[in-house]
């Protein structure tokens, strides 16, 4: 068939197709150890479950409104009154089918075409996708690992032009897991205030935070940022839950109105009971998510040390989400047999087929010299990977 133009501006999202291929060797009996997976590898916690099997059998089964419930809104403007001090009304609130929706509905509604919007690289894969889809243009600035992978004010107020419409921070960040401290924000917050440039922040792994770490919104940092940002958050990351499709978005309300009218043109409501298990996971107990980053916590040192390990590679320690972002240009130019590697795909690819390790390249995210690893999987498979990769490095000449 005939597709539409548009489609020829984007790709499928490299991070879930990594994922497919290692699932498909795996399938055919190869033995695949994957650090491509973007998802937390805890089981939801039963008070979560126990919530929507409730809704479910008490026939919580119909249409609810097409911005989600009520209940659901009053226990997000709660938990940002409690975690943020950020005070929102229900009409300040989108539950949306997981954040990645949010993030869509928010570029939909308010980017026209042309519009600039500035994404600090590495980003997460969809963001340049999703401004592509709203016919706006992605602007990233480059970071590396001498700034820790964060943008400065400088760069920022560098990368502003009078066609910007949009900021994209994402802090906690996948790929890299390095976050934006107060300071930082503070800084960024200043080069903002005066602008009519919208501020998108994403804080999906706001709770996965390691080193005494606290991850702080830009709008706490600043309030008088509000008038002109939207928050995404959602229950994937912090509760396991990625099935379960719920997240959510706050900001002005007529932006979060815009973005509703979009929802109930296109998905509707996100499923009833999915968000009554999210209501349970935002205000029932929170002790699920320290034992969750505990162990997080000692596979990143462990993985983070095992990489540093490896001389051609050089990896920061991430203080958020669960990702490791090494710097593995070291082995470019190197070759194995007839297999050269001269780019973070040909070394994800020779990860894969011949290590059978895998991991994803830096290139996705706007960092070739990058590939990601996530440590979202056992301390067992966690070694095993790791051998396999030294041995695999060490094979190149
Ligand atoms: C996982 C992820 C999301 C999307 O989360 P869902 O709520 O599952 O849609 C959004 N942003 C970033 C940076 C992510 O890594």
């Amino acid at each position: 068939m005939k597709l539409a133009k548009r489609m020829a501006m984007i790709k499928p999202s490299p991070t879930l197709a990594v994922d497919a291929k290692a699932k498909a060797m795996k399938a055919q009996g190869i033995d695949v150890i994957g650090f491509g997976v973007g998802e937390p590898d805890f089981d939801t916690p039963e008070n979560i479950k126990d919530a929507a099997i409730k809704a479910l059998k008490a026939g919580f089964t119909k249409y609810t409104p097409a911005s989600g419930t009520d209940e659901l809104k009053t226990a997000v403007c709660d938990k940002f009154r409690r975690d943020n001090g950020i005070e929102y009304n229900s009409a300040d609130i989108l539950i949306s089918c997981g954040a990645k929706h949010s993030l869509y509905n928010i570029f939909q509604a308010l980017l026209d075409d042309g519009d600039e919007v500035i994404i600090p690289a590495p980003y997460w894969v969809s963001y340049p996708d999703m401004a592509y889809l709203a016919g706006a243009v992605p602007v990233p600035i480059s970071t590396t690992e001498q700034s820790g992978f964060k943008i400065t004010p400088g760069q920022l107020k560098k990368a502003i032009t009078p066609k910007t419409k949009m900021l994209i921070l994402n802090s906690p960040s996948n790929p890299t897991g390095a976050s934006y401290s107060r300071d930082d924000l503070a800084g960024l917050a200043q080069v903002l205030l005066g602008t009519d440039i919208i501020v998108v922040s994403d804080e999906i792994y706001e709770k996965l935070v390691y080193d005494g770490f606290t991850s702080t919104s830009i709008v706490t940092v600043e309030p008088r940022l509000k008038a002109q940002t939207i928050i995404v958050n959602g229950v994937s990351k912090t509760y396991s839950m990625t099935g379960w499709r719920i997240g959510y978005a706050a900001g002005p309300a007529d932006a979060i109105k815009a973005m509703a009218n979009i929802q109930s043109q296109s998905t509707s409501n996100p499923t009833s009971f999915a968000q009554k298990g999210a209501v349970e996971a935002i205000q029932g107990p929170q002790d699920f998510i320290r034992e969750m980053v505990s162990e997080f916590d000692s596979r990143r040192t462990y993985m983070v040390k095992r990489l540093n390990g490896i001389s051609e590679f050089s990896c920061l320690t991430p203080n958020g989400a669960f990702y490791a972002f090494p710097n593995v240009s070291g082995v470019y130019g190197k070759s194995a047999g007839d297999i050269a590697v001269k780019n973070s795909n040909d070394f994800a690819t020779y990860l894969l087929e011949k290590a059978g390790v895998a991991v994803v390249a830096g290139g996705a995210f706007g960092a070739d010299n990058n590939i990601r690893l996530s440590y979202a999987t056992s301390m067992g498979n966690i070694e095993k990977g790791l051998d396999r990769i030294e041995k695999a490095v060490a094979a190149l000449k």
